[in-house]
């Protein structure tokens, strides 16, 4: 059994004319920020993968600058703005940056042929909701989803706007309470918001109580900000137990998901073999590299001859 693949966490000093605290109140900003992200933040031998080549990666410093085990900051470190947050000059509702996108990144958009009908698949019938790794599936399709919302640039909107391609956002309460007006314009361009609690914490393990504020909370809050009430649900870091699949299924949601390939800095990543399959899930975040991820993505769809598909079309 291939072990799975969690995405990579680099994260190096900036250079240059950066004063020493300048540059280690960067790192604590980014150590909060990508702590938060599913598989990247664990602090604790997380396996992580080159290609299906396991590595174990060992913990970050411990101290006062250290996040903690779960991939959330101590309480009082969370950053209104993570770093490469565009939102910091981007009120929720202005327009973007001219610009931001450039052609360039537009132009490297692939073309896609026009999804075919989906087929919905079967879910098991029982009091807990369906954990799935890829959609069973032999259409010529595959799912890409990004989560958490950390991260919040201009030119995300751009790129899913101008590439008319349809995405699960899976979004941390906490990621996106200071500017949910972004997402808006996500689901406006044809991204579809889903559930992945409200703090982001490891849920695997944790008592039926704890699991229920986290994952009914975060769908809660997300039916009332967005008018919609999520159906699916992702656990942070990909970890849950079968208290977190009831809890899943009594919040009225159908489904819990994990991927069969992640994105960073450019590079996908393959739990198995190296094409993405029909009906493989595919994982990003809103992370700096978002340009860099999100066309390295589709071109991976593109190269594997599949087209990206609506993951809520195939449950039932
Ligand atoms: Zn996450």
């Amino acid at each position: 059994m291939v072990r799975p693949l969690a995405p990579h966490l680099n994260i190096s000093l900036p250079r240059g004319r950066l004063s020493a605290r300048a540059a280690v109140g960067i790192l604590v900003s980014t150590l909060v920020a990508f702590s938060a992200c599913a598989g990247g933040a664990d602090a604790s031998n997380r396996w992580v993968g080159d290609h299906g080549r396991p590595v174990a990666r060992s913990s970050p410093p411990r101290g006062p600058l250290a996040v903690t085990d779960d991939g959330l900051p101590p309480s009082g470190q969370l950053p209104p703005h993570p770093p490469g947050s565009s939102s910091v000059s981007a009120p929720p509702d202005a327009p973007s940056s001219p610009g931001a996108a450039g052609a360039d990144l537009l132009s490297r958009i692939p073309t896609f042929p026009p999804a075919p009908p989906a087929e919905k698949i079967t879910l098991p019938v029982g009091p807990a909701a369906a954990w799935l790794t890829h959609i069973p599936t032999s259409q010529k399709v595959a799912f890409l989803t990004i989560d958490d919302g950390w991260v919040k640039q201009p030119e995300a909107i751009q790129l899913v706007q101008a590439a008319h391609v349809p995405v699960t956002l899976f979004l941390t309460i906490d990621a996106i309470r200071n500017n949910p007006g972004y997402f808006k314009r996500l689901e406006a361009g044809g991204a579809v918001i889903e559930a992945h609690t409200l703090t982001h914490p490891e849920l695997k393990g944790k008592p039926l109580a704890f699991q229920q504020h986290e994952i009914c909370g975060s769908a809660d809050q997300l039916g009332a900000l967005y008018g919609r009430r999520p159906v699916l649900f992702r656990p942070p870091f990909g970890d849950k137990d079968l208290t977190t699949l009831l809890v899943t299924h009594q919040c009225g949601m159908k489904a819990a998901f994990f991927w069969k390939e992640t994105v960073d800095k450019g590079v996908v990543h393959f739990q198995e073999g190296h094409t993405v399959q029909p009906g493989d899930i595919i994982l990003m975040h809103f992370r700096p590299a978002f340009a860099a991820d999100f066309l390295a993505a589709l071109q991976a769809i593109h190269d594997a001859g599949l087209t990206p598909a609506l993951l809520e079309n195939y449950i039932p």
